[in-house]
């Protein structure tokens, strides 16, 4: 007879790896099917991992490009060798998807490669490649199946030409103009790799600002740094069209609100307007599993679903389409079916976009506290005051923090600048204690560090900073 698992997660992303491995090491027995050849989903395959690795990359190009002389190391202008780039990125990919398939090992979780789907509460049906069928019995089944790219109508994606951000992180070659629809977090961090690379980047957004939810005076300054590298940005303006000639792409673009169509050329288009959850193929309807008003798997706060014992993580219900987000639902669901009290702190999940300058936020930011009607007061400091940053020569971008008006408790931090995603770290600590911008500003920082713009952002909320 099959075994029984307590625990059968769908999808192998950072929320279904996650999960499976703390609900194994609080001693359930765990299965996992992934319809991939390797395990962590989205972040790790076509996501965070190779669009970092491809950062990190070009980064380094245009620095040995533009700033090294300045430094005083003489080169001669830095080649491109695009394969061996990629090849880097690739290697990263299975050096990552590797070790989570050496965790799932050694936390002895029983993997089942093929598409899953919910036959009935307690019984998941796998087929995999060659149509082989199996059942399984759990107890208890995750969906952590993720999301995919929302499609522009109209616009027929063939990953070559029209990609979505999986074909954007495998161009052949450095596009002469890349035209990127959606000025959000995947447009901006492609746009910025293949943009110091070599390519002419035009940014369409259909809003009349870019990176909407992110701080707006963050948004506003980080845009201008954009430009300075050379992006161009058309906001308010939609694409209603692309058409695929011999020399390449006509895109037909209008004013958001209505006008005159205008015409842009370029060779590779990339459509980043947003992920939508990914539910096909499940069986939710036939098991009577609730989908909300945006396609999400319904949960309640145990990511419980309505239907008994079938239980929803990651980018597949509501909330920020993180890796982070996805991996702590996984944490606290294992933790809640072995009886323990799983929490997720939704006010404190931090948020990066790893540009150049990065560009990090946690908490809520300046119109949010307004629309609140919260009383707040603002402490900013910016890295040209910065020792560090000085020596660096990344001056560009500040921090700014903000703190309730009466109790002094740190609401929300927004950093642009060098190595923001990992700064914003003590401020999301801070937060997750309830602590006061005077606890930071009290708190020793080593000199000389970037993390001292912090600390100083922190002390404007006070008396004032000391260095500016
Ligand atoms: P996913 O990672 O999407 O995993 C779902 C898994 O389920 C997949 O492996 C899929 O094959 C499998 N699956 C689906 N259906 C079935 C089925 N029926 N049977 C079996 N298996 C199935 N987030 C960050 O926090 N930081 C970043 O820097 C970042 N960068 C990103 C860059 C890009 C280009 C993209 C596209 C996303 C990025 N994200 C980033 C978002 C992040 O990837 C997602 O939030 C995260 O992967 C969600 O995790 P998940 O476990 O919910 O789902
Ligand atoms: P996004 O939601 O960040 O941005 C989409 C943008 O497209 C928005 O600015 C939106 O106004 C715009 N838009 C929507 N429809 C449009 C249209 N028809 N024409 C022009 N513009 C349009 O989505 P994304 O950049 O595709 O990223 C998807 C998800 O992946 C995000 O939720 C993000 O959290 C996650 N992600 C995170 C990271 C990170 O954490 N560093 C990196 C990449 C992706």
């Amino acid at each position: 007879m099959a075994d029984t698992f307590d625990l059968t997660v769908i999808g192998t992303g950072p929320g279904g790896y996650v999960c499976a491995i703390r609900a194994a090491q609080l001693g359930m027995k765990v299965a996992v099917v992934e319809k991939w050849p390797t395990f962590g989903g989205t972040c790790l395959n076509i996501g965070c991992i190779p669009s970092k690795a491809l950062l990190h990359a070009s980064e380094m190009f245009e620095e040995a490009a533009h700033n090294f002389d300045k430094l005083g190391i003489d080169i001669d202008g830095p080649r491109l060798n695009l394969e061996q780039m990629m090849a880097h990125k690739d290697d990263t990919v299975k050096a990552n998807t590797s070790g989570v398939e050496y965790l799932i090992k050694k936390n002895k979780i029983t993997a089942f490669e093929g598409h899953g789907s919910i036959a009935a509460p307690g019984k998941v049906n796998v087929i995999n490649a060659k149509g082989e069928r199996q059942t399984i019995e759990s107890k208890n089944i995750v969906i952590a199946t993720g999301s995919v790219s929302t499609p522009l109508p109209g616009i027929e994606i063939d990953e070559e030409r029209v990609v979505t951000s999986t074909g954007a992180l495998e161009l052949k070659k450095v596009p002469e103009h890349l035209l990127v629809i959606g000025a959000g977090v995947i447009g901006l961090e492609l746009g910025s790799v293949w943009a110091r690379l070599g390519a002419k980047v035009t940014v369409v957004e259909f809003l009349d600002r870019i990176l909407p939810g992110m701080d707006g005076e963050v948004a506003k300054q980080f845009q201008r740094m954009l430009q300075k590298q050379g992006f161009e940005f058309k906001l308010g303006t939609k694409v209603t069209g692309i058409e695929k000639t011999a020399k390449g792409l006509v895109a037909v673009t209008e004013p958001a609100k209505g006008g005159d169509a205008e015409k842009i050329n370029a060779d590779v288009a990339l459509v980043a307007i947003g992920r939508k959850p990914f539910t096909e193929g499940l069986g939710l309807e036939e098991v009577g599993v609730t989908l909300d008003e945006r396609g999400r798997v319904a949960v309640d706060g145990h990511y419980k679903t309505n239907v008994d014992g079938v239980y929803a993580i990651g980018d597949v219900i509501a909330g920020p389409m993180l890796a982070h987000k996805a991996e702590d639902e996984g944490v606290a669901l294992a933790e809640i079916l072995a009886g323990q009290a799983g929490h997720v702190n939704y006010g404190a999940i931090p948020g990066v976009v790893y540009t150049n300058p990065e560009i990090a936020s946690v908490g809520k930011t300046e119109e949010e506290l307004k629309a609140e009607g919260i009383a707040y007061k603002v402490g900013k400091f910016p890295f040209s005051a910065n020792g560090r940053a000085k020596a660096m020569l990344v001056p560009q971008g500040f921090v700014k923090i903000l703190a309730d008006a009466t109790t002094d408790r740190v609401l929300g931090g927004h950093i642009v600048g060098k190595n923001a995603g990992e700064m914003v770290h003590e401020i999301t600590v801070l937060m997750e204690f309830g602590g006061a911008a005077e606890d930071l500003a009290r708190t020793t920082h080593a000199h000389p560090t970037l993390s001292e713009a912090v600390r100083e952002a922190a002390l404007a909320c006070g008396l004032g900073a000391i260095h500016i």
